[in-house]
C-alpha cells in the first residue's frame, strides 16, 4: 500500500491532493479540517489533514480546489435492490403485502442478465451522482450487476439470492445452492469487498436452506444480506411457522453474527435488540421505504444506545422510489426526533456516522471503507454548501444534513477513480443510461397488464 509517511520536512509525490473549504473525515474524533484536504496515490488515501499540512507533505501531480465545499466519506447505501429502478412507481401508496404481490410476478416475467445490467447501470448513475459509492445489493443476476457496477464506478456489494421458490432467474432452490457455491468460489473477498449470501428473509426462506446459507456464507467469509423484522404481519407469519420471531430464529439458527446484516429491523423488541448487539449483527434502517409502506419506525435510538451497529439505507427504488441516501439521513435525523420527542436522538453528525462508518462496518469493511483516513481506499465525495440553500455554514455537518441535498454533490472518486465530475457521470453517458431505462418500461407495464 502506497502509505509512505514522510520524514518532518520531507514532501512526498502522490497522485492528487482535493483541497476544500471542510473535511470532515468521520474518523470518530468528531474533528473537522478547515480548510482541509485530501491526498491520493493509486486508489488510496494516503494524507488527510489541514491544506497546510498536507501541502507541506505532499506535492501532488494534479490539485483540485473546490471552494465552499466539504469532502466527506463516500456514502455507504447498506440496503438496496437496484435493478428495481425499472419498477419504479410502479407499487405506490400500497403496504408490503399489496408491493410484493404486485411486483414479484412481474419480476418473474421480466427479469434477465440483460435487463437488471441496463437497469442496475442506471441505479449506479444514480447512486454515485448522490454521493454513493458503495451499496449493498440484493437482486437476481448478480454478474450483470457487478458488470453494471464497473462500468459506473460505484462498488457493488452482491451475491446469490437465496429462495425456497424457484426465482425470476428461473433457479430451483437445489440448483441454486451449487451455483451459489461455486459463485463464492469466484469471488474472494479483497480489500473492501466482499461477496454476499442473501436469503430474502426468514418468511421467504425456511430452516432448511437458510442452514445452507450460513454454512456456504461461512466457508467463504461472505456477509449474510437478508430482510428482517420489517412488518407485523411478517412476525406473525414467522412465528406461526417456526415458533419464534425472526431474529430469535436467527440466532437459534447461528445466522446473527459480525457478518450479518439485517435490513430494516422495525419491530425489535428489547430481546431481539441484546440479541442483535450479544451476536455482532447489524441493522440497516431505511426510513423512507418503512414510512412509504407503512411499515412501522425501527427503534433505532435504542439500537444506537445498546451499542448496535446501525447503518443506513434506501430500499429498493420500488419501495422508497428513489436511491438518496444523503435524504434517508435527514429523515432518519428527523422522524426519530418527532416520535420520541426527544430533539436530541439521531443527531446530525450520528446520521453522517450511519451512512458512513456504519455502513462500512455493517458490511465488514471498515478496515478499507467508511472514513477519510490514511490506508483506506479512496471513496470521497465533495458537496456544494456554496448555494443559496446552505448558506451561511456555522457547521458542515448541520448544513450538509439539514440543508443540502444530493443536487449538491458535485465531485466523487471512488477508489481514487474520478466517477463524478461537476456533478455528472464520468464512466458513461448518463443520456444513454436513462433512454435504455426508459425503454424497459413497456415490458414492465406488459407485465403489470397496462
Ligand atoms: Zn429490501
Amino acid at each position: 500500500m502506497p502509505t509512505t509517511t514522510p520524514a518532518p520536512g520531507e514532501t512526498v509525490d502522490c497522485d492528487e491532493v482535493v483541497i476544500a473549504d471542510w473535511v470532515v473525515p468521520v474518523d470518530g474524533s468528531g474533528r473537522v479540517f478547515s480548510p482541509g484536504a485530501v491526498a491520493i496515490e493509486g486508489d488510496t488515501l494516503v494524507d488527510v489533514g489541514s491544506t497546510d499540512q498536507v501541502l507541506a507533505r505532499r506535492s501532488p501531480r494534479s490539485t483540485t480546489r473546490l471552494d465552499g465545499h466539504v469532502l466527506i466519506p463516500g456514502l455507504v447505501n447498506a440496503h438496496t435492490h437496484l435493478a428495481m429502478t425499472m419498477f419504479r412507481g410502479v407499487a405506490d401508496d400500497m403496504d408490503l403485502a399489496g408491493f410484493l404481490g404486485r411486483v414479484l410476478p412481474a419480476e418473474a416475467t421480466v427479469l434477465d442478465a440483460e435487463r437488471v445490467e441496463v437497469a442496475t447501470r442506471a441505479a449506479a448513475v444514480e447512486s454515485v451522482s448522490a454521493g454513493v459509492t458503495t451499496a449493498l445489493d440484493m437482486y437476481f443476476f448478480c454478474d450483470a450487476a457487478l458488470a453494471a457496477g464497473d462500468e459506473v464506478g460505484l462498488r457493488i456489494m452482491t451475491g446469490p439470492v437465496v429462495l425456497d421458490a424457484t426465482g425470476p432467474d428461473g433457479m430451483g432452490p437445489t440448483e441454486r445452492m451449487a451455483w451459489a457455491s461455486g459463485w463464492l468460489d469466484d469471488h474472494p473477498a479483497r480489500r473492501g469487498w466482499r461477496p454476499v449470501m442473501a436469503p430474502h428473509s426468514t418468511y421467504l426462506v425456511g430452516r432448511e436452506h437458510l442452514e445452507a446459507t450460513r454454512e456456504l456464507a461461512a466457508a467463504h467469509d461472505a456477509t449474510i444480506h437478508l430482510h428482517a423484522a420489517e412488518t407485523l404481519e411478517e412476525l406473525a407469519d414467522v412465528i406461526g411457522r417456526h415458533g419464534a420471531a425472526p431474529v430469535e430464529l436467527l440466532d437459534d439458527l447461528g445466522m446473527l453474527g459480525g457478518r450479518t446484516v439485517l435490513a430494516h429491523g422495525v419491530h425489535l423488541g428489547p430481546d431481539d435488540i441484546a440479541r442483535v448487539v450479544a451476536r455482532g449483527a447489524s441493522v440497516v434502517h431505511c426510513p423512507a421505504s418503512n414510512l412509504k409502506l407503512a411499515a412501522g419506525i425501527a427503534p433505532v435510538p435504542d439500537l444506537l444506545a445498546a451499542g448496535a451497529t446501525v447503518a443506513l439505507g434506501t430500499d429498493g427504488p420500488a419501495s422508497s422510489n428513489d436511491l438518496d441516501l444523503l435524504g434517508a439521513a435527514r429523515l432518519a435525523a428527523l422522524v426519530h426526533k418527532g416520535v420520541s420527542g426527544d430533539p436530541t436522538v439521531v443527531d446530525a453528525p450520528t446520521v453522517l456516522s450511519m451512512a458512513t462508518l456504519g455502513g462500512a462496518t455493517a458490511l465488514g469493511l471498515d478496515d478499507a471503507l467508511g472514513s477519510l483516513e490514511v490506508g483506506k481506499l479512496a471513496d470521497v465525495v465533495a458537496v456544494d454548501l456554496g448555494t443559496i440553500h446552505t448558506r451561511p455554514v456555522y457547521d458542515p455537518v448541520s448544513s450538509l444534513v439539514y440543508a443540502a441535498g444530493r443536487g449538491d454533490v458535485r465531485e466523487v472518486w471512488v477508489g481514487g477513480r474520478r466517477v463524478v465530475r461537476d456533478g455528472g457521470a464520468t464512466g458513461v453517458d448518463p443520456g444513454r443510461v436513462a433512454d435504455e431505462l426508459d425503454a424497459l418500461g413497456p415490458v414492465v407495464g406488459s407485465a403489470l397488464g397496462h
